[in-house]
């Protein structure tokens, strides 16, 4: 027997009508001849409501009670949907968090499940019932009520499946279906981009970076969960039968197109922190700083450096910036650097698997914003992913550009069948036996260090802050057939850098082309190159939004007196580019500190 665990979002138990429909999804299933078990969200605006009754007596609500209270919304959903599978005649019983066993950690608002106890929902299940879970609530180890961040529920709902799979369901036959108010994940939000076409199949890593850069159709670290515990998520509409979009393991043909989806997050505060001493271990010092507030930061652009100073760009959530300036302000002024608030921007990213093997894609991004006479104020590159920053005003015409540029309206979309994935990614299955040893289920899982030698880098200094300056470099670079690996750019008051990477042998030849190109278009600006660069990956699920990853890593080096030239991050890797002589030293540090052999 399979077990199918269904997840109603907030509009989908918005109504009485809504609810009594969920109720007859989760009966079809079971009549089936399936185990179900449902996980709710807190109906319609309710969440919003409760946040709402909260401000109107204080602007500063203590987060334990905030909990407690923001906990209610989703068994107000739990109780009625039981009533109305019981009125149409099947067996239910509703569960909190806490009944079920959801162990979180004590982080209020923001909690990380760290178990889940099967014996409850099992119990539940064998006497016949369709167990009925409170989405985005758990309880910490003093039995306090916790919350796992808006939009957590479809994080219980995969962190269920999964440890349903692990351990409560005989042939881990577990599939997880998100019922929302979309048919499925598009190209890219269709109430932004109404030419956003449905997606039939993304990758759990596609997804990953999606999610965590902007598409707020799922909770990212529910897909932390699918990918970490190989469990198929089909995201499909509530409200019709039309068929949604299977997010599965990675297949060869995902890999046909360059980008399979674009995301925007409309708002993120953007800091340069200028003038900083260029020595080992400095930014070190202040990311260790933020992410010891659980302040998540985003893109990090730092280049390299120019009369022993460097320029360290970084992006948090425009709600943590008051903090963060609060943080980083005597850090700074310790060391004589400057921290500027480089003010509110739009955050569009590219994704795909294919991203690995077409080329040119960075260029063909870079142009279609340009086209647009939009400035690029950072940019970052990782292995599947390419993030600008934007003014914030530019978000949406800068996100349709790059939509249109990749023929993302246009995508074939044949439609899904009947078929379940629950069995698909054999290749997975060593990835849930190193899970099953993490000590808590949402730790970080650090799977690999990798190297990659024989890398060049280029660094412009002092160019002009253009639209078009950079489609216009790595244009010149893409038609000489040239691959550019890294990008990293900063715009900051004292002008703009940029950095990048390629194969070393083509360092030479790179370099004459930036500098003819400089010749004609950027009289000021200045280039330095280095033809003995490594760089070093860190590979893992959820590494950027697990604060710690990033500042443990550079820690390690920093301990090592080694500087860091360049930086990426993304969900599925953290890239440092270091010198060459320094890289045996380095990986093998880094493979202790995360327990690899
Ligand atoms: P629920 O309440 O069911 O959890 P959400 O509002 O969290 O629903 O998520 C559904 C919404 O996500 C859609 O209405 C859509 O506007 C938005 N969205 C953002 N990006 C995407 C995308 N790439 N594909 C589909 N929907 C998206
Ligand atoms: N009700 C919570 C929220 O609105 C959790 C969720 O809907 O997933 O954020
Ligand atoms: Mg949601």
């Amino acid at each position: 027997m399979a077990l199918i665990v269904q997840k109603f979002g907030g509009s989908s138990v918005a109504n009485a009508a809504r609810v009594m429909a969920a109720a007859r999804k989760a009966i079809k299933a079971k009549q089936a001849g399936n185990q179900v078990i449902v996980v709710v969200s807190a109906r319609g605006d309710t969440t919003d409501d409760l946040i709402q009754l909260a401000r109107e007596i204080t602007e500063n609500p203590p987060a334990r009670e905030m909990d407690m209270l923001l906990a209610t919304g989703e068994q107000i959903s739990i109780a009625l949907l039981a009533m109305a599978i019981a009125t149409l005649g099947e067996k239910a019983v509703s569960l909190t968090g806490a009944q079920v066993g959801i162990v979180t950690d004590s982080f209020h608002t923001k909690a990380r499940i760290k178990s889940i106890s099967t014996n409850r929902m099992r119990m539940a299940l064998m006497e016949g019932n369709i167990a009925i879970v409170a989405g985005f609530q758990g309880m910490d180890e003093k039995e306090n009520i916790t919350t796992l961040g808006r939009g957590g529920s479809d994080t219980t709902a995969v962190a269920l499946a999964a440890v349903m799979k692990t351990e409560g369901v005989e042939g881990n036959k577990v599939d997880c279906e998100i019922y929302t108010d979309v048919d499925g994940i598009y190209t890219t939000d269709p109430r932004l981009v109404p030419e956003a076409r449905k997606i039939d199949f993304i990758s759990y890593d596609e997804m990953l970076e999606l999610s965590s850069v902007g598409a707020g159709v799922m909770h990212s670290r529910s897909i932390e969960f699918a990918r970490k515990f190989d469990v198929p998520v089909l995201v499909c509409s509530s409200f019709g039968e039309a068929t949604g979009t299977w997010i599965i393991p990675e297949q060869s043909w995902m890999a046909d197109s360059p980008v399979r989806g674009v995301a925007l997050v409309k708002d993120e505060a953007r800091i340069a922190i200028l003038d900083v001493p260029d020595r080992p271990g400095i930014s070190h010092q202040f990311f260790t700083a933020l992410a010891s507030s659980a302040i998540v930061v985003d893109m990090i652009a730092q280049n390299v450096s120019r009369n022993g100073k460097t320029t360290i760009g970084f992006t948090v959530p425009t709600e943590d910036l008051k903090n963060t300036l609060a943080i980083l302000a005597p850090l700074a002024e310790g060391l004589g650097a400057i921290v500027e608030n480089s003010g509110e921007v739009s955050k569009v990213s590219i994704v795909g698997v294919g991203m690995r093997n077409h080329t040119g894609v960075a260029q063909r991004m870079f142009k279609a914003i340009a086209k647009e006479g939009i400035h690029l104020r950072m940019i970052t590159t990782a292995d599947i992913k390419i993030s600008v920053l934007v003014e914030k005003s530019e978000g949406i015409q800068a996100l349709r550009a790059v939509h249109q540029e990749f023929g993302l309206g246009q995508i074939e979309t044949k439609g899904i069948q009947g078929d379940r994935y629950s069995s698909l990614g054999a290749g997975y299955t060593d990835l849930v036996s190193i899970t099953n040893r993490l000590p808590n289920m949402e730790d970080i899982l650090v799977t690999e260090v990798s190297v990659e030698s024989e890398q060049g880098r280029i660094t412009v200094f002092q160019l002009p802050d253009l639209p078009g300056t950079c489609s216009s470099i790595f244009g010149s670079i893409a038609q000489a057939g040239i691959v550019v690996d890294m990008i990293v750019q900063n715009v900051h008051s004292q002008g703009v850098d940029l950095s990048f990477s390629v194969l070393a042998g083509n360092l030479p030849f790179a370099l004459e082309i930036t500098e003819k190109w400089i010749g004609i278009h950027a009289k000021n600006a200045t280039v330095a190159a280095d033809p003995d660069i490594t760089a070093i990956h860190v590979h893992g699920v959820g590494m950027r939004t697990h604060t710690g990853v990033a500042s443990k890593m550079f820690g390690v080096l920093a301990n090592l007196g080694i500087n860091i030239n360049m930086i990426n991050t993304s969900e599925m890797k953290i890239s440092v580019v270091v010198d060459q002589d320094k890289a045996g030293m380095a990986v093998n540090a880094l493979k202790e500190v995360f327990q690899i052999s």
